[in-house]
Protein backbone atom coordinates (compact mmCIF):
# COMPACT_ATOMS: atom_id res chain seq x y z
CA UNK A 1 0.00 0.00 0.00
CA UNK A 2 1.04 3.63 -0.65
CA UNK A 3 2.06 6.05 2.53
CA UNK A 4 3.19 9.24 2.88
CA UNK A 5 6.26 7.58 3.75
CA UNK A 6 6.79 5.90 0.87
CA UNK A 7 6.01 9.14 -1.58
CA UNK A 8 8.60 11.05 0.68
CA UNK A 9 11.29 8.40 -0.17
CA UNK A 10 10.37 9.30 -3.56
CA UNK A 11 10.82 12.71 -3.81
CA UNK A 12 13.67 12.52 -1.70
CA UNK A 13 14.89 10.00 -4.87
CA UNK A 14 13.97 12.22 -7.32
CA UNK A 15 15.52 15.50 -6.08
CA UNK A 16 18.61 13.96 -7.12
CA UNK A 17 18.59 13.91 -10.74
CA UNK A 18 16.59 17.19 -11.62
CA UNK A 19 20.33 19.02 -11.05
CA UNK A 20 20.68 16.63 -14.31
CA UNK A 21 18.03 18.01 -16.68
CA UNK A 22 17.38 21.22 -18.02
CA UNK A 23 13.52 23.12 -18.47
CA UNK A 24 12.70 23.30 -21.89
CA UNK A 25 14.88 25.57 -23.78
CA UNK A 26 12.93 26.31 -27.02
CA UNK A 27 10.37 28.34 -25.20
CA UNK A 28 11.45 31.40 -23.52
CA UNK A 29 8.89 31.53 -20.70
CA UNK A 30 9.82 27.66 -19.69
CA UNK A 31 13.93 28.12 -19.90
CA UNK A 32 13.14 30.59 -17.01
CA UNK A 33 11.28 27.98 -14.30
CA UNK A 34 13.26 27.10 -11.67
CA UNK A 35 14.23 23.44 -12.56
CA UNK A 36 14.51 22.07 -8.52
CA UNK A 37 10.76 22.02 -7.81
CA UNK A 38 9.52 18.50 -7.53
CA UNK A 39 6.28 17.16 -6.47
CA UNK A 40 3.88 13.82 -6.67
CA UNK A 41 0.49 13.83 -5.83
CA UNK A 42 -1.30 10.20 -5.48
CA UNK A 43 -5.14 9.84 -5.07
CA UNK A 44 -6.86 6.22 -5.04
CA UNK A 45 -10.54 5.99 -5.72
CA UNK A 46 -11.32 5.11 -1.88
CA UNK A 47 -10.53 9.44 -1.49
CA UNK A 48 -7.43 8.94 -0.54
CA UNK A 49 -4.65 11.86 -1.23
CA UNK A 50 -0.99 11.66 -0.22
CA UNK A 51 1.31 14.76 -1.21
CA UNK A 52 4.94 15.30 -1.60
CA UNK A 53 6.95 18.25 -2.41
CA UNK A 54 5.89 20.86 -4.84
CA UNK A 55 2.69 19.74 -5.52
CA UNK A 56 0.52 23.15 -5.57
CA UNK A 57 3.21 25.31 -7.61
CA UNK A 58 1.59 25.61 -11.49
CA UNK A 59 2.93 24.81 -14.50
CA UNK A 60 2.03 24.59 -17.90
CA UNK A 61 -0.18 21.37 -19.38
CA UNK A 62 1.82 21.15 -22.41
CA UNK A 63 1.09 18.18 -23.75
CA UNK A 64 -0.79 16.47 -21.27
CA UNK A 65 -3.02 18.75 -22.98
CA UNK A 66 -3.44 16.21 -25.92
CA UNK A 67 -4.99 13.83 -23.64
CA UNK A 68 -7.76 16.03 -23.32
CA UNK A 69 -8.08 17.28 -26.86
CA UNK A 70 -7.69 13.96 -27.75
CA UNK A 71 -10.84 13.14 -26.11
CA UNK A 72 -13.05 16.15 -27.46
CA UNK A 73 -11.80 15.32 -31.03
CA UNK A 74 -13.50 11.76 -30.30
CA UNK A 75 -16.36 12.82 -29.48
CA UNK A 76 -16.44 15.54 -32.25
CA UNK A 77 -15.42 13.34 -34.78
CA UNK A 78 -15.93 9.78 -34.18
CA UNK A 79 -12.85 7.33 -33.28
CA UNK A 80 -13.36 5.68 -36.61
CA UNK A 81 -12.93 8.80 -38.47
CA UNK A 82 -9.81 10.28 -36.05
CA UNK A 83 -7.95 7.43 -36.12
CA UNK A 84 -8.52 6.39 -39.78
CA UNK A 85 -8.42 8.79 -41.77
CA UNK A 86 -6.57 11.50 -39.46
CA UNK A 87 -4.08 10.01 -36.97
CA UNK A 88 -2.41 6.81 -36.38
CA UNK A 89 -1.87 4.87 -33.27
CA UNK A 90 1.90 4.13 -33.78
CA UNK A 91 4.97 5.03 -31.66
CA UNK A 92 7.18 6.87 -34.07
CA UNK A 93 10.74 6.36 -32.20
CA UNK A 94 11.59 10.26 -33.32
CA UNK A 95 11.21 13.00 -30.98
CA UNK A 96 8.06 14.84 -30.44
CA UNK A 97 8.16 17.93 -32.92
CA UNK A 98 10.07 15.69 -35.58
CA UNK A 99 8.75 16.82 -38.98
CA UNK A 100 10.55 13.74 -41.37
CA UNK A 101 7.82 11.42 -41.71
CA UNK A 102 5.07 13.31 -42.44
CA UNK A 103 6.72 13.14 -46.27
CA UNK A 104 7.06 9.46 -46.38
CA UNK A 105 3.38 8.99 -44.37
CA UNK A 106 1.01 12.14 -44.44
CA UNK A 107 -1.21 10.66 -41.67
CA UNK A 108 0.79 11.83 -38.35
CA UNK A 109 1.65 8.26 -36.69
CA UNK A 110 0.02 8.99 -33.28
CA UNK A 111 -1.92 11.55 -31.48
CA UNK A 112 0.85 12.71 -29.21
CA UNK A 113 3.34 14.14 -31.14
CA UNK A 114 3.07 17.38 -32.14
CA UNK A 115 1.72 16.64 -35.82
CA UNK A 116 -0.83 14.35 -34.39
CA UNK A 117 -1.63 16.71 -31.75
CA UNK A 118 -2.23 19.86 -33.88
CA UNK A 119 -4.41 17.40 -36.47
CA UNK A 120 -6.72 16.39 -33.40
CA UNK A 121 -7.05 19.82 -32.77
CA UNK A 122 -7.97 21.01 -36.05
CA UNK A 123 -10.44 18.40 -35.62
CA UNK A 124 -12.39 19.84 -32.69
CA UNK A 125 -15.93 22.14 -33.15
CA UNK A 126 -16.14 25.30 -32.63
CA UNK A 127 -16.88 28.96 -34.84
CA UNK A 128 -13.46 29.96 -33.59
CA UNK A 129 -10.43 29.57 -31.21
CA UNK A 130 -12.41 31.29 -28.37
CA UNK A 131 -14.90 28.42 -28.88
CA UNK A 132 -12.78 26.03 -28.75
CA UNK A 133 -10.75 26.70 -26.27
CA UNK A 134 -13.72 27.39 -23.91
CA UNK A 135 -14.74 24.18 -24.66
CA UNK A 136 -11.33 22.89 -23.68
CA UNK A 137 -11.03 24.76 -20.73
CA UNK A 138 -14.18 23.50 -19.00
CA UNK A 139 -13.34 20.05 -20.17
CA UNK A 140 -10.15 20.18 -18.10
CA UNK A 141 -11.45 22.07 -15.38
CA UNK A 142 -14.08 18.75 -14.97
CA UNK A 143 -11.37 16.47 -15.81
CA UNK A 144 -8.82 18.00 -12.59
CA UNK A 145 -11.88 18.86 -10.57
CA UNK A 146 -10.65 22.31 -10.42
CA UNK A 147 -12.78 25.37 -11.60
CA UNK A 148 -10.08 27.92 -10.78
CA UNK A 149 -7.48 26.71 -13.53
CA UNK A 150 -6.68 28.99 -16.32
CA UNK A 151 -4.47 30.08 -19.76
CA UNK A 152 -1.05 31.17 -18.66
CA UNK A 153 -0.88 34.03 -20.82
CA UNK A 154 2.67 34.49 -21.03
CA UNK A 155 3.33 31.05 -21.38
CA UNK A 156 0.75 31.28 -24.33
CA UNK A 157 2.34 34.49 -25.62
CA UNK A 158 5.68 32.87 -25.54
CA UNK A 159 5.11 29.69 -27.29
CA UNK A 160 2.90 32.00 -30.19
CA UNK A 161 6.00 34.14 -31.11
CA UNK A 162 8.50 31.31 -30.90
CA UNK A 163 6.42 28.43 -32.06
CA UNK A 164 7.52 28.57 -35.99
CA UNK A 165 8.19 24.60 -35.71
CA UNK A 166 4.61 24.22 -35.11
CA UNK A 167 3.85 26.15 -37.94
CA UNK A 168 5.65 24.44 -40.19
CA UNK A 169 4.25 21.32 -39.32
CA UNK A 170 0.52 22.40 -39.75
CA UNK A 171 1.75 24.17 -43.01
CA UNK A 172 2.71 20.84 -44.35
CA UNK A 173 -0.34 19.04 -42.83
CA UNK A 174 -2.83 21.82 -44.97
CA UNK A 175 -1.17 21.18 -47.74
CA UNK A 176 -1.24 17.01 -47.81
CA UNK A 177 -5.12 17.62 -46.91
CA UNK A 178 -5.08 16.15 -43.46
CA UNK A 179 -5.63 19.24 -41.55
CA UNK A 180 -8.68 21.42 -42.64
CA UNK A 181 -9.79 24.55 -42.11
CA UNK A 182 -8.17 27.97 -41.26
CA UNK A 183 -4.17 26.66 -40.14
CA UNK A 184 -3.24 29.95 -38.17
CA UNK A 185 -6.61 29.72 -36.19
CA UNK A 186 -5.87 25.86 -35.45
CA UNK A 187 -2.55 27.02 -34.42
CA UNK A 188 -3.63 29.65 -32.18
CA UNK A 189 -6.08 26.85 -30.25
CA UNK A 190 -2.96 24.31 -29.87
CA UNK A 191 -1.18 27.34 -28.15
CA UNK A 192 -3.56 27.89 -25.70
CA UNK A 193 -3.98 24.35 -24.73
CA UNK A 194 -0.69 23.85 -24.24
CA UNK A 195 -0.39 27.03 -22.04
CA UNK A 196 -2.77 25.73 -19.63
CA UNK A 197 -1.76 25.95 -15.74
CA UNK A 198 -2.03 23.08 -13.98
CA UNK A 199 -0.47 21.27 -10.34
CA UNK A 200 0.40 18.08 -9.75
CA UNK A 201 -2.29 17.70 -7.53
CA UNK A 202 -4.94 18.37 -10.79
CA UNK A 203 -2.56 16.21 -12.57
CA UNK A 204 -3.45 13.11 -10.50
CA UNK A 205 -7.22 13.75 -10.68
CA UNK A 206 -7.68 13.59 -14.31
CA UNK A 207 -5.08 10.46 -14.48
CA UNK A 208 -7.50 9.02 -11.40
CA UNK A 209 -10.45 9.74 -14.06
CA UNK A 210 -8.71 7.52 -16.55
CA UNK A 211 -7.80 4.72 -13.88
CA UNK A 212 -11.25 4.82 -13.07
CA UNK A 213 -12.34 3.97 -16.82
CA UNK A 214 -13.54 7.68 -17.46
CA UNK A 215 -15.79 8.10 -14.61
CA UNK A 216 -15.62 11.16 -11.80
CA UNK A 217 -14.22 9.46 -8.37
CA UNK A 218 -16.45 10.96 -6.32
CA UNK A 219 -19.82 10.86 -7.95
CA UNK A 220 -19.64 8.47 -10.93
CA UNK A 221 -20.42 10.83 -13.58
CA UNK A 222 -19.02 9.75 -17.04
CA UNK A 223 -16.69 12.03 -18.77
CA UNK A 224 -15.00 9.86 -20.78
CA UNK A 225 -16.27 6.72 -22.40
CA UNK A 226 -15.15 3.36 -20.69
CA UNK A 227 -13.73 2.01 -24.27
CA UNK A 228 -12.09 5.49 -24.77
CA UNK A 229 -10.82 5.95 -21.78
CA UNK A 230 -9.35 2.28 -22.58
CA UNK A 231 -7.80 3.12 -25.87
CA UNK A 232 -6.09 6.33 -24.36
CA UNK A 233 -4.47 4.40 -21.38
CA UNK A 234 -3.06 2.17 -24.35
CA UNK A 235 -2.05 5.03 -25.98
CA UNK A 236 -0.22 6.71 -23.46
CA UNK A 237 1.45 3.03 -22.78
CA UNK A 238 2.98 3.19 -25.96
CA UNK A 239 3.18 6.68 -26.87
CA UNK A 240 3.06 8.66 -24.33
CA UNK A 241 6.77 9.30 -23.15
CA UNK A 242 7.33 10.58 -26.55
CA UNK A 243 10.88 8.52 -28.51
CA UNK A 244 11.33 7.59 -24.57
CA UNK A 245 8.40 5.41 -24.39
CA UNK A 246 9.89 1.56 -24.35
CA UNK A 247 12.06 2.32 -22.17
CA UNK A 248 9.85 3.81 -19.68
CA UNK A 249 7.92 0.35 -20.07
CA UNK A 250 10.74 -1.36 -19.69
CA UNK A 251 11.53 0.29 -16.59
CA UNK A 252 8.75 1.87 -15.00
CA UNK A 253 5.82 -0.14 -16.89
CA UNK A 254 2.55 1.64 -16.75
CA UNK A 255 0.50 3.89 -18.86
CA UNK A 256 2.22 7.76 -18.69
CA UNK A 257 1.46 11.35 -20.42
CA UNK A 258 4.31 13.41 -20.29
CA UNK A 259 4.67 17.31 -21.28
CA UNK A 260 7.81 20.01 -21.52
CA UNK A 261 6.40 21.77 -18.21
CA UNK A 262 7.42 19.23 -16.10
CA UNK A 263 4.59 17.03 -15.86
CA UNK A 264 3.80 13.18 -15.74
CA UNK A 265 -0.03 11.76 -15.91
CA UNK A 266 -0.46 8.31 -14.21
CA UNK A 267 -3.37 6.12 -14.82
CA UNK A 268 -3.26 3.00 -12.93
CA UNK A 269 -6.19 1.17 -13.81
CA UNK A 270 -8.71 0.58 -10.52
CA UNK A 271 -6.26 1.83 -7.98
CA UNK A 272 -4.88 5.47 -8.22
CA UNK A 273 -4.21 8.56 -10.58
CA UNK A 274 -0.57 10.07 -9.93
CA UNK A 275 0.32 13.76 -11.01
CA UNK A 276 3.95 14.52 -11.07
CA UNK A 277 5.87 17.74 -11.16
CA UNK A 278 9.50 18.28 -12.20
CA UNK A 279 10.46 20.82 -14.93
CA UNK A 280 13.84 19.31 -15.11
CA UNK A 281 13.52 17.85 -18.29
CA UNK A 282 15.77 14.55 -19.84
CA UNK A 283 17.10 14.24 -23.47
CA UNK A 284 14.01 13.22 -24.21
CA UNK A 285 11.64 16.08 -22.87
CA UNK A 286 10.23 13.81 -20.13
CA UNK A 287 10.84 15.45 -16.52
CA UNK A 288 14.19 13.79 -15.35
CA UNK A 289 13.22 13.86 -11.19
CA UNK A 290 9.76 12.95 -11.96
CA UNK A 291 10.71 9.25 -14.44
CA UNK A 292 12.97 8.09 -11.37
CA UNK A 293 9.78 9.30 -8.92
CA UNK A 294 7.91 6.82 -11.14
CA UNK A 295 10.77 4.32 -11.16
CA UNK A 296 11.44 4.20 -7.19
CA UNK A 297 7.02 3.81 -6.87
CA UNK A 298 6.87 1.11 -9.75
CA UNK A 299 9.39 -0.92 -7.42
CA UNK A 300 8.91 -0.34 -4.07
CA UNK A 301 5.12 -1.13 -4.45
CA UNK A 302 6.06 -3.94 -7.60
CA UNK A 303 3.10 -2.19 -9.71
CA UNK A 304 4.88 -2.41 -12.75
CA UNK A 305 2.24 -3.98 -15.35
CA UNK A 306 5.11 -6.42 -16.54
N1 LIG B 1 3.61 23.29 -26.61
C1 LIG B 1 4.64 22.31 -26.79
C2 LIG B 1 5.05 22.28 -28.25
O1 LIG B 1 4.20 22.27 -29.07
C3 LIG B 1 4.15 20.97 -26.36
C4 LIG B 1 5.21 19.92 -26.46
C5 LIG B 1 5.21 18.92 -25.36
O2 LIG B 1 4.88 19.15 -24.21
O3 LIG B 1 5.62 17.82 -25.71
O4 LIG B 1 6.19 22.28 -28.60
Amino acid sequence: MLTEEILKDALHYGKAFTKLGKTAQYIPQLKEVNKYYLGVCAMDLDGMVLEAGDTRVPFTIQSISKLVSLILAIRDCGADHLFHEKVGVEPTGDPFNSIVKLETRTRPFNPFINAGAITVASCIKGKDADEKFGRFLEFTRKLCDNDAIELNHPVYESERATGDRNRALAYYLKASGILEGDVEECLDFYFRMCSVDVTAHDIAHMSLVLANHGADPEDQEELIEPQYAKAIRALMLTCGMYDGSGEFAMTVGFPAKSGVGGGIAVPLVDRMGIGVFGPALDEKGNSAGGIKILEYLSNKMDISLF
